[in-house]
């Protein structure tokens, strides 16, 4: 996607702060940041593929239940889109955003791939409307890959076993 910085982003002290405030080592794996986000969050969060189908438009996508997020990844996307995109909706996380409501009634099938849309408290989709909220997470999706260690094409990548 063309990614467009029209002026500077006012809230990437914000964004700064709440990487900051995780406390991450100068490199870390995958793992080590999805705990450390979880950890922050306060719940649970699953990471889960998606039918690149079922979210055409949207290359990421989290649901906030009562006692777990999910966060959705396109099937398709290779591992470095994928993981941008678990960085993006972690930007979301750290950063409180609320959800946007129109997701609900545009995309219904992604409930239906969930099973239930019961006990949903607020829905973010990675998507083509850059808005002030997607430039704020996308920061902080900056900063987490700056923190992540390059993969040892060696080893069983623990990132894609999440996916299982
Ligand atoms: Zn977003």
């Amino acid at each position: 996607m063309a990614v467009r910085f029209g002026k500077p982003a006012g809230n990437r002290a914000t964004s700064k702060a709440v990487v900051a405030d995780l406390g991450l080592g100068e490199h870390v794996a995958f793992e080590e940041l999805l705990a450390a986000v979880t950890q922050k969050h306060g719940k649970p969060i699953e990471l889960r593929d998606i039918d690149s189908a079922v979210i055409p438009s949207v290359t990421g996508l989290w649901i906030e239940k009562e006692n777990k997020s999910i966060i959705l990844l396109p099937s398709g996307d290779n591992r470095l889109h994928r993981t941008h995109a678990a960085c993006h909706e972690f930007g979301h996380i750290l950063l409180r955003h609320q959800g946007c409501g129109g997701v609900e009634t545009t995309m219904p099938s992604v409930f239906q791939h969930i099973g239930s849309r019961r006990g949903i408290r607020r829905m973010l989709a990675r998507s083509l409307d850059w808005n002030d909220t997607e430039r704020a997470a996308e920061q902080v999706a900056y900063l987490l890959s700056l923190t992540l260690l390059p993969k040892d094409p060696e080893s069983t990548n623990p990132f894609e076993r999440t996916f299982l």
